[in-house]
């Protein structure tokens, strides 16, 4: 596309570019890149092979590559409002995270998920306040209905309890939703059973610095 026609007219040309990004982007490009520039390399003319998918929230403050302290090319991240993975579904609309899933899977052959939720989770916390009332017109609200049976299990089970545990609960719980609808994907659910991929429900509990991680052996989640 030419560059002053159709939508990059709706560009305000260069003076608001943000300034932090570029700058961010010349101190990895002087100080970072030069010590691994041979494996940047070396990706790239092989290509990616990632063991680890990740499924992680959009939240700012926990970024998989910085909280497991990876390198290029280690991890294949997926990161969407509050973790979700949605069940197999008619393919009508657009599945971002699924057709991410598809190629981690199918593609580069992963040997784990894992569902990465997290404390003081925005989305969730939007659930737990809108629950049956979302709007419709809302994309957020539609996209969280598919962790709804974990708000209603922590409303049923923890409805005495406070606003920051039945957060905490649902945040758990809704890892327990996305780590069933994986299965319902028959390229996941063929490969699990063969024993050729493994997953797993993790949380990291940012005041403790944790990691938790779901032992379904004990239906609990555990510091690992
Ligand atoms: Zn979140």
């Amino acid at each position: 596309m030419n560059a002053k026609s159709g939508i990059m007219n709706q560009s305000q040309g260069t003076s608001n570019w943000p300034q932090p990004l570029i700058e961010g982007f010349l101190r990895f490009r002087d100080n970072l890149f030069p010590s691994d520039a041979i494996e940047y390399s070396r990706l790239f003319a092989e290509g990616q092979q990632p063991k680890f998918l990740i499924i992680g929230c959009c939240d700012s403050r926990v970024d998989p590559a910085i909280i497991f302290n990876c390198a290029p090319g280690e991890l294949f991240v997926v990161r969407n409002v509050a973790n979700i993975v949605p069940p197999n579904e008619a393919r009508i609309g657009h599945h971002g995270t699924t057709a991410a899933l598809e190629y981690g899977v199918c593609n580069l052959g992963v040997e784990h998920i894992v569902i990465l939720g997290h404390q003081c989770c925005g989305g969730i916390q939007t659930l737990l306040h809108t629950g049956e009332k979302s709007s419709p017109d809302s994309f957020i609200d539609d996209w969280m209905s598919l962790v709804e049976p974990a708000r209603a299990s922590v409303e049923r089970d923890y409805a005495d309890s406070s606003i920051e545990i039945r957060r905490t609960a649902c945040e758990q719980r809704a890892i327990l939703v996305s780590l069933k609808n994986l299965l319902t994907f028959p390229w996941i659910a063929q490969r699990v059973a063969e024993k050729s991929l493994a997953i797993h429900g993790w949380y990291f509990d940012i005041d403790q610095a944790q990691l938790l991680g779901y032992n379904a052996s004990t239906g609990q989640f555990e510091s690992l």
